[in-house]
């Protein structure tokens, strides 16, 4: 079943006219439940813009987008905002966490904003931390810890509520390769192992290497699409 259906979408900035500017054009693909999709191309090519819109942080001019067989047109702000906290993970190139919280309380972030029950978070915490091998250091502050561990809290806070849809902007951006590699080798296990459906925006050919298929965007289209000969596979 499909987790994500991206139909005749198109986004332009700015109002009509001289100062317009359409980022991505008439654009569709389908992604099913337990894929690993990257999407690539240039800079300025519309891949921000395209995340930000399935994100549901940016709005489409035309066209839609259904996440789990809910429709982003038919929510209001509100609804939005509740759906993003339920429905989707994210992950960024520059962590985002909170720097006066510990790994503990960052990871826990998700559930306190939903005033889950504390012994619940508690167990949920530790499950994650424990899947992403950050168990022992969820006393420390982010100031305290490595870049890779940092990243590893990030993606523990981004599946600690279990999303349907894990969105990742340039997640390795900030790592030196030997961290990339294993911050890969790490989604790569969660999307296998946990069958959590990962949409990544990357410019690292090792990065891309890890997804079971691969959209190139140039100027707000799709100009390419691979397939990993197996979709159970990698590149
Ligand atoms: P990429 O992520 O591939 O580098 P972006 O989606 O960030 O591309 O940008 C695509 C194009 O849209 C670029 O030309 C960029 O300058 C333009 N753009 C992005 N965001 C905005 C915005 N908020 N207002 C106006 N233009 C924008
Ligand atoms: P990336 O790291 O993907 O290259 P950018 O640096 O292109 O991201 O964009 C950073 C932020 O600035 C994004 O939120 C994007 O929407 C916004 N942005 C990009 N280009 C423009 C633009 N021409 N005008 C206004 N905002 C822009």
């Amino acid at each position: 079943t499909a987790i994500l259906n991206v139909k005749n979408i198109s986004k332009t900035y700015g109002t009509k006219g001289a100062n317009a500017y359409t980022a991505i054009r008439n654009l569709s693909f389908t992604m099913e439940k337990g894929e690993f999709i990257g999407i690539m191309g240039p800079s300025g090519s519309g891949k921000t813009t395209l995340l930000n819109t399935i994100a549901t942080l940016d709005p489409v001019t035309e066209g839609e987008i259904i996440i789990g067989g809910t429709s982003l047109s038919a929510m209001n702000e509100e609804q939005l905002s509740d759906f993003r906290s339920q429905q989707l993970g994210f992950i960024f190139q520059d962590f985002n966490l909170l720097e006066n919280m510990s790994v503990f309380e960052n990871i826990a972030l998700p559930l306190s904003l939903r005033n889950t029950a504390v012994p619940r978070i508690s167990a949920t915490v530790q499950q994650a931390s424990t899947l992403l091998g950050i168990s022992g250091i969820l006393e420390k502050f982010p100031a305290e810890i490595s870049g890779g561990q940092k990243q590893r809290t990030a993606i523990a806070r981004a599946l600690v509520h279990n999303p349907a849809l894990l969105l990742a902007d340039e997640p390795t951006g900030a790592l030196d390769s030997t961290n990339a590699a294993i911050l890969m080798e790490t989604l790569s296990d969660l999307n296998k192992e946990q069958k959590v459906s990962v949409l990544m925006v990357t410019h690292d050919p090792l990065s891309a290497s890890y997804c079971s298929r691969l959209l190139f965007i140039k100027d707000g289209e799709i100009d390419q699409e691979l397939h990993a000969s197996n979709s159970r596979e990698q590149f």
